[in-house]
């Protein structure tokens, strides 16, 4: 890739590219190698540096007006290259058949697209985020070569298995898109990324039918005019409603807005712990749930098992697509932690606990936990002293080929729900404004009554089952039954829906292709375009939807105008920066 910085441009520089994608995430890095690979000549722009920067990060400020959210969103939504791949879990996961679906109990449901349609575009996310084959219901257990030896919870629950995205270069981390990309050598060349430059006004023609160019700034350096074929929105859910709402200079509401959509519907997986379980007693739900591996030739592939509700019983019940998993946090005097640490210190390196308290979404959570690690010694002592567990982990590891059971500190049921799609539920913008000048996001999101019934009716659901197969019952948390529900609840930092995807422009921003209705040369990437928003991770999904758009880039937009103008050689109308 050829790295460049807008600071070391000189002042009012023009850059031109075939295809120009704002921000570098995981829908931006996408999307470029995807078209850089089809020789396409790809600008992207990137509003952040290489390394995360509280100046930068401040221009990720919001005002918050709606529902509590689970940390500042300068903190939750990184402002650098690789966007905020740079601090993400990695949990990867696919839409099921009936979220795709119109539902009657949800309004303003229905993608115009089929899980039929994204199949193929999730098989070639794999290799972007080094995950196994997408197989996320109960015939994993069997592409596995495991037996759930436990009796099975019953309908209307189902098994959902999740997995974990790994990075190439850094064991114990996920993918990130600025160093992860699996695009060949000469593809990854083509890609053109320009650092520090935060894209602050999207210029069209007088009637905002067609994107002339972008403009790109730094605070205190210079600003820059980017023009391009296509220009493809991928700064993440929040800031591409900002950056279109804010885009109104000469088109009063925003680029993309004749039908005052852009913004609307901001949904998020509203999402808490909704049971906890004494560690003691858990050994046998940890088993049943927990981590799975799947080797291959590509390596191994890490699966977790959780709980869903059936489609027939969303339908039956009028329920919201929800799910629970067990998070498990480990003890300070665990062995097996202790012995990873020790390891790290013998060989120099960062203690991988650490670097992920670091970056975790749930450092308040966790810290508690992870805040008494003992010292080296301290480690040893947990070693020796837990030997009988260490023996009944390598137990686990050759004969079951599951991850030991580490000694947990504390174990939680954690559920995450989809949202009804709320047109009041919304991105906005404020009378405060950035470094660079921009009016900041105001985020107003909503919480309804549908989501929460649909988490209560989950943990009972799972309680019974539970109890069922002879189970303890974990204890439901207070908050669940309590008038202020709502207290008990905050988003995942999965920002969904503000230029929702529809055929019709009354209902939506984007079409099927995610071109936005009615302006020429103007696509949107990322969860922004999902109409709905499933109970899963959205990552996978927004890689998928990527390559999906560059398909259509590559194949409908550009190659035509190419075979028209047979003879000229490379990319139409580029000139290099
Ligand atoms: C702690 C944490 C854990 C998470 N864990 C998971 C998980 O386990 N599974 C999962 O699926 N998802 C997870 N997510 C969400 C996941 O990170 C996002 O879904 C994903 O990063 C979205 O990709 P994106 O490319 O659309 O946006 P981003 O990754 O946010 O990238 C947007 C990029 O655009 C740039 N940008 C913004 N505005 C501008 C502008 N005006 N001009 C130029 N550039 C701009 C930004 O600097 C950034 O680099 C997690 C998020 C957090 C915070």
């Amino acid at each position: 890739m050829k790295i460049l910085d807008l600071r070391s441009l000189p002042a009012d520089s023009e850059l031109s590219a075939e295809v120009c994608v704002v921000g570098s995430g995981p829908a931006g890095m996408t999307l470029a190698a995807e078209l850089a690979s089809g020789g396409v000549d790809v600008l992207v722009l990137e509003s952040g540096g290489r390394d995360i920067d509280p100046q930068t990060s401040s221009l990720n400020e919001t005002e918050n007006v709606g529902a509590q959210r689970v940390a500042e969103h300068e903190r939750v939504r990184t402002r650098a290259f690789g966007g905020t791949s740079r601090i993400w879990s990695g949990r990867c996961g696919a839409l099921d058949e009936l979220d795709y679906e119109p539902r009657s109990w949800v309004p303003h449901s229905g993608w115009p697209i089929t899980a039929a349609d994204m199949s193929p575009y999730l098989d070639r996310a794999r290799p972007y985020l080094n995950i196994g084959p997408n197989v996320y219901d109960d015939s994993f257990l069997e592409l596995a070569n495991q037996r759930q030896t436990r009796p099975p919870l019953e309908p209307p629950l189902v098994p959902y298995f999740w997995q974990v995205s790994r990075s190439r270069t850094e064991a114990g981390l996920p993918t990130r898109f600025d160093r992860d990309l699996p695009t060949a050598a000469g593809a990854a060349d083509a890609i053109r990324v320009l650092l520090h430059a935060t894209v602050t006004h999207i210029n069209t023609d007088a009637d905002g039918s067609v994107v002339r160019s972008l403009e790109a700034s730094c605070a205190g350096g210079p600003t820059a005019t980017i023009t391009a074929r296509v220009f493809v929105l991928a700064t993440g859910a929040i800031e591409n409603a900002r950056l279109l709402l804010a885009s109104d200079r000469d088109i009063p509401g925003g680029v993309g807005n004749a039908n005052d959509l852009v913004g609307r519907y901001l949904m998020d997986h509203p999402g808490s712990v909704i049971a906890t379980i004494k560690p003691e007693a858990a050994w046998s739900l940890r088993d049943r749930f927990g981590r799975y591996w799947l080797d291959g030739p590509e390596g191994r592939h890490v699966y977790i098992a959780g709980i869903a509700l059936s489609p027939e019983f969303q339908r039956a019940e009028e329920l919201l697509n929800c799910s629970a998993f067990v998070e498990e946090y480990p003890a300070p005097d665990d062995p097996f932690h202790a012995a990873q640490r020790l390891l790290c210190r013998l060989r120099g390196q960062p203690v991988p606990e650490e670097e992920i308290e670091v970056a975790s979404f749930w450092r308040h959570e966790i810290s508690a936990f992870f805040g008494r690690r003992p010292s080296g010694l301290g480690d040893v002592k947990s070693i020796v002293r837990h030997l009988p567990s260490v023996i009944a982990g390598a137990y686990r590891i050759r004969r079951l080929h599951r991850p030991p059971l580490f000694r947990a500190g504390a174990v939680h049921v954690y559920c995450l729900t989809e949202q009804l799609p709320d047109r009041e539920s919304r991105v906005t913008l404020s009378d405060r404004r950035d470094d660079l000048g921009m009016r900041v996001a105001r985020l107003d999101w909503r919480i309804a009554e549908a989501e929460v019934r649909s988490v209560r009716r989950l943990g009972e659901l799972l309680g019974d089952a539970l109890e069922r197969v002879g189970e303890p019952r974990p204890v439901p948390q207070p908050w669940l039954s309590a008038e202020d529900w709502r207290a008990g609840m905050t988003d995942r930092a999965h920002p969904i829906g503000t230029t929702r995807m529809a055929d019709d422009p009354r209902e939506g921003v984007v079409d099927r292709n995610c071109a936005v209705h009615g302006v020429q040369g103007l696509y949107v990437a990322g969860s922004s375009t999902f109409p709905t928003s499933g109970h899963v991770n959205p990552t996978e999904m927004i890689v998928a939807l990527s390559i999906r758009l560059a398909d259509h880039i590559k194949n409908d937009v550009l190659a035509p105008t190419r075979v028209a103008t047979s003879g000229a050689a490379g990319p139409a109308g580029a000139v290099q920066a």
